[in-house]
């Protein structure tokens, strides 16, 4: 399943970067406007199979953790603060300002897959999903809704913790108090690789 999961990826990488070669942005962000709506219904499948960001961030996080260069801390400046908003307004503007002042196009989203890539070399994937992206909060303002998510069976769950250490996105936490492990569908990116760990079988995707 990992292997299809995979392709589905680059498949999604593919199209985004061939859309960048031809200048046909405004498709790739059609494409993001649906997964919004699609968010409402089936949680953020977008972040785990269509972005080419997270495509990119996981082979980034893997070499952040060989070279050991990545580290668990989350930087002060990035804390409780709305740098994603931010990064997503000043994106809008900077797009729109350049195509009519200066009849230009910035390349904003291959800029952002750089970004994406050089962050998560240095910091969990966490950090750029939750805190950087700049799609990030309208992602988490509509998966927060999702009819369908990952769910953990709290009868299942025996709190190992497994899930929490696999997951790209700290959507899933074992409550200190009873033990057991809960996923946060806004922050989820629905991508499995918490039910791949889980011993107990205990997380399925299902109606919320
Ligand atoms: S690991 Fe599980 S909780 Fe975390 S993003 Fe993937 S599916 Fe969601
Ligand atoms: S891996 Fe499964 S059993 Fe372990 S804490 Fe997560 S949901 Fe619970």
């Amino acid at each position: 399943m990992k292997w299809f999961t995979t392709v589905i990826r680059l498949v999604f990488l593919t199209v985004f970067l061939l859309l960048m070669i031809k200048g046909k942005v405004i498709l790739w962000l059609g494409l993001f406007a649906l997964s919004l709506i699609a968010a409402v219904f089936l949680g953020r499948v977008y972040c785990g199979y269509a972005c080419p960001m997270n495509t990119l961030m996981i082979p980034s996080d893997w070499l952040g953790k060989k070279m050991k260069i990545q580290t668990n801390r989350i930087p002060a400046w990035l804390q409780n603060k709305p740098i994603a908003w931010i990064a997503l307004i000043f994106s809008l503007v900077s797009m729109l300002l350049a195509k009519r002042v200066l009849q230009i196009n910035i390349p904003v989203l291959p800029i952002w897959l750089v970004v994406s890539v050089l962050v998560t070399l240095r910091y969990q994937p966490s950090v750029f999903h939750n805190l950087v992206c700049p799609f990030g909060p309208l992602q988490k303002w509509f998966g927060k809704w999702a009819l369908f998510s990952k769910k953990v069976n709290p009868d299942a769950c025996i709190g190992c913790k497994l899930c929490e250490k696999v997951c790209p996105s700290t959507a899933i936490q074992v409550s200190k108090d009873n033990r057991k492990a809960v996923i946060t569908s806004a922050l989820c990116h629905q991508c499995t690789n918490c039910q791949a760990v889980c011993p107990k079988d205990a997380i399925h995707y299902q109606k919320t």
